[in-house]
């Protein structure tokens, strides 16, 4: 019922060249009519690129961040429009970089993805606990905190044009994949929260699984009940890898 993505964050990662070998690669290595839904999530500069090579394929297209505002004097920000104008389907909010690096707030987040569901974008709402939360048993409260700043806000009904992304910040980029019972055990705890809202948007929200997937382990994750995809970052740089991660749908 709920189809699988697998959505690649590129992060501060790119060049023209790379972005149409990897993008060209993409499109020849996923025409067999899987059924799987791809996207990816190149840096700003290299959405219009994205769109031009992306357009009338099956893989959409993202941006890795938004500023909540619609215009104005914020230099060097942009907005919801201007990824919508550059065909955008998507957007990440509150990935962890964006939390500890650049000290996004729950209440930032909260913000960005209202302004991302105001404009028509589909936020993937990312949230996730630091190894020492996980270690002192608040895994559930830290993702609960940062799913209820943004319900708050926006309510459960947002939740039909919105994805999760559960990413364990100890797992992003480090190799470390959680289990599939300890992924499967914080979705089955975020499916259970949205139902104790509205069983309807707890039953078709996509939850995806983010932290150093790849395709040895994505076939485990994704079988698992309540893990619909991946979102992945070193794994997406390279075709063949994240083609790995899609064929292991
Ligand atoms: C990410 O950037 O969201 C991520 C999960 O990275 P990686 O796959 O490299 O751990």
């Amino acid at each position: 019922m709920r189809r699988i993505l697998v959505a690649g964050n590129w992060k501060m990662h790119g060049s023209h060249q790379m972005v149409r070998d990897l993008l060209e690669g993409l499109k020849a290595g996923s025409t067999d009519g899987r059924e799987v839904d791809m996207a990816v999530f190149p840096p700003f500069p290299y959405l219009g690129l994205a769109r031009e090579l992306l357009q009338g394929t099956t893989i959409d297209w993202g941006a890795q961040n938004l500023n909540p505002v619609a215009q104005g004097a914020h230099t060097g920000e942009v907005s919801a429009g201007m990824l919508l104008d550059f065909g955008c389907r998507y957007v990440l909010v509150g990935h962890s970089e964006r939390r500890t690096l650049y000290g996004e707030s729950d209440s930032d987040v909260a913000d960005r993805f209202d302004s991302a569901l105001a404009a028509g974008l589909v936020p993937v709402l990312c949230v996730g606990e630091t190894l020492d939360e996980r270690e002192n048993g608040q895994t559930e409260a830290v993702v609960e905190r940062q799913l209820d700043a943004v319900l708050q806000r926006s309510g459960v009904a947002a939740f039909d044009r919105a994805i999760v992304a559960y990413e364990p910040v100890w797992a992003i980029g480090t190799g470390k994949t959680a289990t599939p019972e300890q992924a499967q055990a914080v979705h089955a705890f975020i499916r259970d929260k949205f139902a104790s809202q509205d069983d309807i948007i707890a039953g078709q929200l996509r939850i995806l699984y983010g932290g150093s997937v790849n395709g040895s382990n994505a076939a485990d994750l994704f079988a698992r009940e309540d893990i619909d995809g991946g979102l992945v970052g070193g794994a997406s740089l390279k075709v063949e890898d994240f083609l790995a991660i899609r064929n292991a749908v």
